[in-house]
């Protein structure tokens, strides 16, 4: 028997999540057998611990799309017993059961090693949302983006992404803009290496020109909507924006002229489909390039029996930087 935080749906249709001991011969089909140590929360986590937003396909459902732990059983070559393993994305914990248990059972193909330098802790702490804040680092690195271009500019700072993202671009020697809705954490995010604070609403308002002054030099973006197609009329000449998240929504109310007069770059981020190759040198640069102090100062741990307000928290934008659930 293992614990699970296990979501239940009722005759009406209403979803119902809370601890549960489960068997071992309820886990899925899988190559590698993981006894999992950490999982952590993401937007997305807080949406299959809640309604499920049509992410999830059928209940009862172990939500969690990020684990860390260690093998138990391993049917693949690539991985023996005792081996430590990082799970993110392939719809692990949405249309599949996922890392919010004790234990958690996957196809190998899912799996990387944990690079040399983390433990499972500081991979959870990274997580999906750190994970893809590499990413865009990688991207904008890849599009041109050197230190010393100019301010890189950070939406929705405070949270999992944007915290990420912080912390990698100032330790890389860029000047970060943190734009956050939430002015208390203005020290939390200079202490994560946030050159400048630059307020929500100073980007809130929708379009009215198409081009305004060239500021930003770069941007990671979690949030999208019309805070996206504001920054794209902002961005110097030949920049790149790396599309991560829709925390402020989906719809893009933007203009092509960023496009088209000044060679704006609007680079999409996934995570979840990322080739191993990808994924093996992005956890790797997180091991070399996001200071282990900051990351820390992200943290904030949590046990199973948090998750349904953690998850509805995050669905808030109420969660600071990271969380780290302890499923032991
Ligand atoms: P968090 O909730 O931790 O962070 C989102 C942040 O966005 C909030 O903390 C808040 O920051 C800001 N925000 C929230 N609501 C609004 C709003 N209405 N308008 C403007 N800003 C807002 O989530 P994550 O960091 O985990 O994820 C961020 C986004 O990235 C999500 O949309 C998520 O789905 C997406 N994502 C995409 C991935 C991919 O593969 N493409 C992978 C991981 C995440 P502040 O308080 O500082 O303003």
């Amino acid at each position: 028997m293992f614990n699970a935080l296990l979501v239940e749906k009722d005759a009406e249709g209403k979803t119902h999540a809370a601890v549960r001991s489960i068997g071992m011969d309820r886990l899925p089909e899988g190559d590698v057998t993981v006894a999992v140590e950490f999982s952590t929360v993401n937007y997305k986590d807080g949406i299959c611990v809640g309604p499920g937003g049509g992410l999830v396909r059928t209940y009862p459902h172990v939500p969690g799309i990020d684990f860390a732990g260690v093998v138990e059983a391993s049917s693949d070559p690539r991985y023996a017993v005792g081996d430590k393993v990082i799970c993110t994305g392939w719809r692990v914990g949405e249309a599949r059961w996922g890392g919010y248990a004790q234990k958690a059972r996957v196809k190998a193909d899912w799996l990387v090693p944990l690079p040399a330098g983390l433990t499972t802790r500081q991979a959870m702490a990274v997580g999906t949302a750190g994970f893809t804040a590499m990413l865009a680092v990688m991207a904008l690195e890849d599009h041109g983006l050197v230190p010393g271009a100019g301010q890189v500019l950070v939406t929705g700072a405070a949270g999992g992404v944007g915290s990420v993202a912080t912390a990698i671009l100032a330790h890389l020697g860029y000047e970060v803009a943190a734009v956050t809705g939430r002015p208390e954490t203005a020290d939390y995010l200079r202490g994560l290496g946030a050159a400048q604070i630059v307020a929500r609403a100073d980007l809130a308002e929708t379009v009215k020109r198409p081009l305004e002054g060239e500021v930003w030099a770069g941007c990671i973006d979690a949030v999208g909507g019309a805070m996206l197609a504001r920054v794209l009329g902002q961005m110097k000449y030949g920049a790149s924006v790396a599309a991560v998240g829709l925390a402020g929504g989906a719809t893009l109310p933007a203009s092509v002229i960023p496009f088209l007069l000044r060679g704006v770059n609007l680079l999409g981020i996934d995570s979840v489909m990322r080739p191993y190759d990808d994924r093996v040198r992005a956890w790797d640069r997180i091991a070399q390039d996001l200071p282990m102090d900051k990351l820390e100062a992200m943290v904030q741990p949590a046990t199973l029996s948090d998750l349904p307000r953690l998850g509805a928290d995050i669905l808030q934008g109420r969660v600071q930087g990271r969380v780290v659930v302890d499923v032991n």
